[in-house]
């Protein structure tokens, strides 16, 4: 999403490539002084003009507690019944809708992204000595309860291992919060920092163990991770980011690629060593890039739009550097339980990934994964019921640049692994158009619970044609008006969690 909206945050990301659409496009991205990068106009538009279809998703998690009733490609699901398709649950613990998105998704993790998924999927249901868990498994994910969620969710027990402060509270530690709770301080840059200090030295341990070394303390740690109880869905998360690097590293060392902008959670300027470490160990042929034609949905719903999709944008040269182009979110772990989650399950994944994956798995590509979703990820949703059930999440790059309005000019909807935009009514040449990301009920908030919900679920003051109207108006009328201290931000843009179904 394009933002600065921040105070944290300066536009460090304007020399970044981002996405370019073609000439013929009824839209295009530009910098604005105010609200980052955003999506405007070409041209005159009738309503129901086709904007954008993108089924480009080099990120996506599906909750643990819906892999049975969730296509694992194209997110079709049937009232909570198991899918057909089970041929692959045990060993990766997808079902799918029909063959056709079994084997897609075969395709899109290719031999190596298999077998990561095997082994992660292998120690959620069974631990190390496949023993299993205990009560309550693997799973610790945290639902969304119908408005946005927390980044990853946080492990129920907290992080229990020496030297990594995980003492979660009840609460903090609850993953079924919705709505990021305003009270609860975000982990800092200090925090950040020193939680993956840790996990670095911890990193140096586990891979020097597999590697088979006889010292006592690499075994220690290896053996200390490989005990302690996984969160199934950060697992899930951050095994996502890590193959959208591996499979875009040739790609990449081809070609320009976005450095990792250096914002201050991202360590000591170790990004440059990091990158070099991943260019050189190209490996596996699964190098699937993202087609912007490629639409495989079964769940086809009829599309409100009668014109033909638009040319596609075109995109960077790899996917993982259409998820670098993003805004990153300065202060991305929503608590200290989660962020010390995220350090666990990064180690988790070092103790168990194939080894040709590790070069991919960082600091650098686990921070990249989560401060670009905290900005920039939709939620996946229930199509049939108005989106009650939030399945999971996913990051679809050339979506993100549309900013928030509370009178969107843009339609949206989820078909299969696609985003559809469209012109709900007629907009004149070189306007922004926004989507809304407030979802059901949510739209009918008034001015100031609404503006409230903005900024604690995104982190803006929406100033938007319609927030700047309705606070005149009462300002008319009242003399004042209500609600959170009001300046800052002049509309658009997010640093909140999942933009929401409009
Ligand atoms: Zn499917
Ligand atoms: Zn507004």
């Amino acid at each position: 999403m394009a933002m600065s909206d921040s105070p944290t945050t300066d536009d460090t990301t304007s020399n970044t490539p981002f996405l370019k659409f073609p000439p013929t496009s009824p839209i295009t991205i530009h910098p604005t002084p105010t609200s980052g990068r955003a999506v405007f106009t070409t041209r005159p538009l009738s309503p129901g003009t086709t904007l954008l279809h993108t089924p480009a998703l080099p990120i996506d998690v599906i909750l643990r507690e819906y892999r049975r009733e969730v296509c694992g490609w194209c997110f079709h699901y049937d009232e909570g019944r198991t899918l057909p398709i089970k041929r692959l649950l045990k060993e990766v613990g997808f079902v799918f809708c029909g063959e056709e998105c079994a084997r897609e998704w075969e395709r899109d993790v290719g031999t190596l992204g298999r077998e990561a998924w095997g082994v992660v999927e292998g120690f959620v249901r069974g631990g190390a000595g496949g023993k299993g868990w205990g009560n309550g498994g693997g799973g610790g994910g945290g639902k969304g309860n119908g408005n946005g969620r927390q980044n990853g969710s946080g492990s129920k027990k907290g992080v229990e291992i020496d030297g990594l402060d995980g003492s979660a509270t009840e609460e903090d530690a609850d993953g079924d919060v919705g709505i990021p709770d305003a009270e609860v301080p975000r982990p800092g840059e200090e925090e950040i920092a020193a939680a993956w200090r840790w996990g670095e030295m911890a990193r140096e341990d586990i891979v020097a163990a597999r590697d088979g070394s006889r010292v006592k303390s690499h075994s220690k740690t290896l053996n200390m991770v490989l005990g302690t109880r996984p969160d199934a869905d950060v697992l899930s998360f951050l095994l996502s980011g890590v193959l959208c690097r591996a499979r875009s590293s040739e790609v990449a060392s081809m070609s320009e690629i976005p450095q990792e902008q250096e914002t201050g959670n991202e360590g000591e300027g170790k990004e440059g060593d990091d990158e070099r470490e991943t260019k050189t160990t190209v490996q596996d042929g699964n190098q699937e890039t993202v087609s912007t034609t490629n639409s495989s949905s079964s769940t086809a719903t009829p599309t409100p739009t009668p014109t033909s999709p638009p040319s596609p944008p075109i995109l960077s040269s790899s996917p993982w550097s259409t998820i670098l182009a993003l805004h990153p979110s300065q202060l991305p772990y929503p608590s200290s339980p989660i962020l010390y989650t995220h350090i666990l399950t990064f180690c988790h994944l070092l103790a168990l990934l194939p080894p040709p994956l590790l070069p991919f798995l960082t600091k650098s590509t686990c921070l990249a994964t989560i401060n670009r979703d905290a900005c920039n990820s939709f939620g996946i949703r229930s199509l049939d019921d108005g989106g009650d059930e939030f399945f999971g999440y996913g990051v679809w790059p050339d979506a993100s640049y549309f900013n928030h309005s509370c009178e969107p000019a843009v339609g949206k909807e989820r078909v299969g692994r696609e985003w559809r935009f469209w012109c709900k009514g007629a907009v004149g040449e070189g306007e922004e158009v926004g989507i809304s990301y407030l979802g059901g009920e949510e739209r009918d908030l008034g001015l100031a619970e609404r503006r409230e919900r903005l900024w604690t679920g995104w982190g803006f003051w929406c100033a938007c044609g319609k927030c700047v109207r309705e606070e005149r108006e009462e300002v008319e009328k009242n003399g004042s008006v209500e609600g959170v201290g009001s300046g800052g931000n002049s509309g658009g843009g997010t640093s909140g969690d999942t933009m929401e179904v409009d």
